[in-house]
């Protein structure tokens, strides 16, 4: 978590947005949309400050957003969940995951995760002082080997670690290795912990299938979601957990010494984004896969060898193509060649497991049309 010198060592999404913003070039790295939201969640926000909604929230969130949830879940998924019992509002998914990973790893129990790792996965683990145990994904789909998440859980293993669609490669698990997960869950006697905060951004008629979904799953499954990808409100940090009581509870407990609770007038403003008419949902996933489409286009005709996700804001560029041998010297450069910021693949894997993400480049197409056409014509050049 530190840096040589002892100070805190800055995320790679915060550096390469320092990057991105010192050099004037345009910020395909972190992951954040360059647009506001849809108008009604952000005026109810607004309505809800200025109705005096400004003082702490109830510790387990606001009503009227556990039941939004909760209906959430059961329209999209046909889940029931109890709003009272089995819902937890936490300070965005990283909150969620933070509580959660704290609130069941003790020392030396392992957690399992898919590699290439969303960063604060790895923190985290740290944090709770848990072994942090990958099963290796691989280019171009990045699906994970049945077998290899079966060597990989065992008796000392507490969590397994899901994420789909998966941050940073775009890949959306398969129901059957969902119910593999949770079988072996049970058999070892952990836990899965599923991050979904992509669960709307999926492409190409492909759809999410949350774990609790799956036979089994009640009161072995974490499910933990956000608004700020569905609703483009990353910085109002407002996520969730939902699980069987016992398993909330014990979230709970570890989330009310970590911020209490968190963003009182953005949680009704959430709760009737939740309510949104389906084809606010589907809108915004046709819409995200044109820009999937605009610079992927982009970046082959630019001589990358580019992936193909099927959910989340992230595409996976091989630079090996144009000559590039160290994707994070490239990406340090590619300010200065080309006026674009991406992310190394590299910075979501553990350094003794960098070979053979080498090459890759993860760029972000959560932006405005005219500015990936503008990245695309830039990358143009880049060869
Ligand atoms: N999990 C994944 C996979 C993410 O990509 C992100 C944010 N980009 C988070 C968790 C964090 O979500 P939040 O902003 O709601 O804390
Ligand atoms: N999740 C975002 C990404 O992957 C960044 C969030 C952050 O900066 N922590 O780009």
């Amino acid at each position: 978590l530190l840096g040589d010198d002892g100070s805190p060592r800055p995320t790679i999404f915060a550096e390469m947005s320092a990057l991105a913003a010192a050099t004037g070039a345009i910020n395909l790295g972190q992951g954040f949309p360059d647009e506001d939201g849809p108008a009604e969640v952000l005026e109810a926000a607004r309505e809800a400050i200025a109705a005096g909604i400004n003082q702490y929230p109830p510790g387990l969130g606001m009503p009227v957003l556990r039941e939004a949830i909760a209906h959430h879940q059961r329209r999209f998924y046909g889940l029931e969940v109890d709003p009272d019992t089995e819902v937890l509002v936490t300070a965005g998914a990283t909150e969620a995951l933070a509580a959660t990973l704290l609130a069941f790893v003790d020392d030396g129990d392992e957690v399992v995760t898919l590699e290439p790792v969303y960063d604060s996965y790895a923190a985290i683990i740290a944090l709770a002082g848990g072994r942090h145990v990958p099963v290796p994904l691989a280019a171009p789909d990045f699906r994970p080997d049945p077998d290899a998440l079966r060597a990989a859980v065992g008796d000392r293993t507490r969590v397994i670690l899901l994420n789909s669609p998966h941050n940073p490669t775009g890949a959306v698990l398969d129901p059957a290795l969902l119910d593999l997960a949770i079988e072996l869950a049970h058999r070892h006697d952990a836990i899965v912990v599923t991050d979904e905060v992509y669960e709307h951004l999926v492409f190409d008629g492909v759809r999410h299938v949350p774990a609790a979904t799956r036979p089994g799953a009640h009161g072995r499954v974490v499910s933990i979601s956000s608004a700020g990808k569905t609703f483009s409100t990353t910085g109002w940090k407002i996520g969730w957990v939902t699980a069987a009581r016992e398993l909330r509870d014990a979230v709970l407990a570890v989330k009310q010494f970590l911020s209490y609770v968190n963003g009182a007038p953005f949680q009704p403003a959430i709760a009737l984004g939740l309510g949104l008419p389906d084809a606010f949902f589907t809108g915004a996933a046709a819409a995200l896969q044109a820009k999937r489409d605009l610079l992927s286009d982009g970046l082959r005709a630019a001589g990358f060898a580019v992936s193909r996700p099927s959910g989340s804001y992230f595409v996976i560029a091989d630079a090996a193509p144009l000559g590039v041998e160290d994707a994070a010297a490239f990406c340090r450069e590619l300010p200065e060649r080309a006026g674009v910021v991406g992310i190394p693949l590299t910075a979501f894997v553990h350094p003794d497991r960098r070979a053979p993400f080498r090459s890759h480049v993860r760029f972000a197409f959560c932006k405005r049309t005219e500015v990936l056409e503008e990245a695309a014509a830039r990358l143009a050049g880049v060869a």
